[in-house]
């Protein structure tokens, strides 16, 4: 017969196996080599904006909310060698060699410049895009706001070949991006329509939605980080002013002084998705997933009470499905935390009195914001999105809320990082008020 402490190791990996990939952070982390015998160095993180810790349908293979950057066994980078002009470029040998990089500008109906790209063993290489062909380290799909329970994009606006980000091999690893990504033939088109030009000798482009990034202004751990401001990046890695609407013609002014070079909270946006940047570095000063369950159990140890049922509120560690007797909620005009009664409620608006305060207004779940590359510091889980109600750190609540996300194709708005619902009102965010510590 099995000891009881057996069935509870049992019962423990059975969580460790869980689906919804929440339990799951060892085990799924092998490189994109697929090793995962020896210590592997890492660089860093590539965070989806809007996603709690996984995808909704699980985090499976490349198709996951967070993708760890490791060192390769062996280097994949490539950088630029020789250009030249040819009339037909589906006929060029660069072109045709499915072993060579190569990027292909289209001038005009028969003119292209090709650019071949050789072998660099300082630096590795990892590509981004919708694709889930083999060049894609990261399938990256389109992030709906809210639960995204039966979320289906029609039309993505994402390139299968987004993007590349090149990393030194060195002791302090530097991470560039690029826009655009390697094709299964180690190809990169861009066609005539897209926007283009040369200078001196060297010929650049854009992506037709392109690759937006923004740099903090600041260290991003901390909470003093300010929203910096979004600009594009080409395929040759030069940086540039927004073009007037996403996919214009026309490029926007140069801006030489600053580079791809990402920094830890860089954010990456490309169009219908937006990555957040950790470096390994960055992410030593953030809370550990273990900080932020600390950080609920806290919460739940000072036995937080509804004033109206008077049971015991718990906060969740993961969203659950479900109504949960003891799941609390938050009254998002006042920030009355209580459990689910039917105190004051108008049943035609879905408005609520606070039993507390008198003040009017929704009512949403409260759940903690559990994806550690998300905060700015390791204060309490005192405060929460407005309206979605994901809790996190005051500072990291307010940094977010001052960040603006580029929004379709044009316009930005500030939304929950966990969840990707646009913000509600100013500040869009609210400070939390338990009944708690009563004895
Ligand atoms: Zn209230
Ligand atoms: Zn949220």
């Amino acid at each position: 017969m099995s000891s009881f402490y057996e069935v509870l190791t049992k019962l423990r990996l059975m969580t460790f196996f869980r689906s919804d990939g929440s339990e799951s952070p060892i085990l799924v982390e092998t490189d994109a080599d697929g090793h995962s015998d020896k210590p592997r160095i890492k660089y860093g993180e590539l965070v989806i904006l809007g996603y709690n810790g996984y995808l909704p349908q699980g985090d499976r293979g490349r198709r996951r909310s967070k993708f760890v950057l490791y060192k390769r066994n062996e280097s994949n980078g490539v950088k630029r060698s020789n250009h030249y002009i040819v009339q037909s470029p589906e006929n060029t040998k660069a072109i045709l060699d499915t072993q060579q990089h190569s990027i292909s500008y289209t001038l005009s109906r028969n003119q292209a410049v090709i650019v071949e790209y050789k072998e660099d063993a300082e630096t590795d290489m990892f590509q981004v895009g919708r694709s889930s062909e083999s060049p894609i380290d990261f399938v990256v799909m389109d992030t709906l706001p809210g639960d995204k329970k039966d979320a289906k994009v029609m039309q993505s606006t994402i390139s299968r070949f987004a993007c590349r980000i090149l990393v030194e091999r060195t002791e302090n690893p530097r991470a560039r991006i690029y826009a655009a990504g390697f094709d299964t033939s180690r190809n990169i088109f861009l066609g005539e329509k897209a926007t283009k030009w040369q200078d001196n000798v060297e010929i650049d482009g854009l992506t037709t939605n392109g690759v937006l990034i923004m740099h903090p202004n600041g260290p991003f751990c901390g909470g003093q980080a300010q929203c910096g401001v979004w600009r594009e990046c080409s395929v040759g890695g030069d940086i540039f002013c927004l073009r007037e609407s996403r996919s214009a013609q026309q490029k926007g002014r140069q801006a030489p002084d600053e580079t791809n070079v990402l920094l830890d909270g860089t954010l990456i946006d490309l169009c219908g998705a937006t990555l957040l940047w950790r470096s390994a570095e960055g992410l030593q000063n953030s809370p550990t997933k273990k900080d932020l369950e600390k950080l609920v159990d806290e919460i739940n140890a000072g036995r937080p009470q509804c004033p109206v049922g008077l049971n015991t509120l718990v906060i969740p560690r993961k969203v659950t499905l479900g109504e949960h007797i003891n799941q609390p909620y938050v009254y998002l005009n006042c920030g009355h935390v209580q459990g689910n009664h039917d105190w004051g409620q108008d049943k035609s608006t879905g408005a609520r009195r606070c039993p507390m305060c008198l003040e009017v207004g929704p009512v949403v779940t409260l759940c903690m914001g559990i994806e550690p590359a998300f905060y700015v510091d390791s204060g309490p889980a005192s405060f929460a999105f407005n309206p979605c109600g994901h809790m996190a750190s005051e500072a990291s609540v307010k940094y977010w809320a001052n960040v603006d996300i580029p929004h379709g194709t044009n316009g930005f708005q500030a939304v929950c990082p966990f969840c990707a619902t646009p913000l509600l009102g100013c500040p869009g965010y609210l400070k939390l008020i338990f009944q708690d510590n009563l004895d």
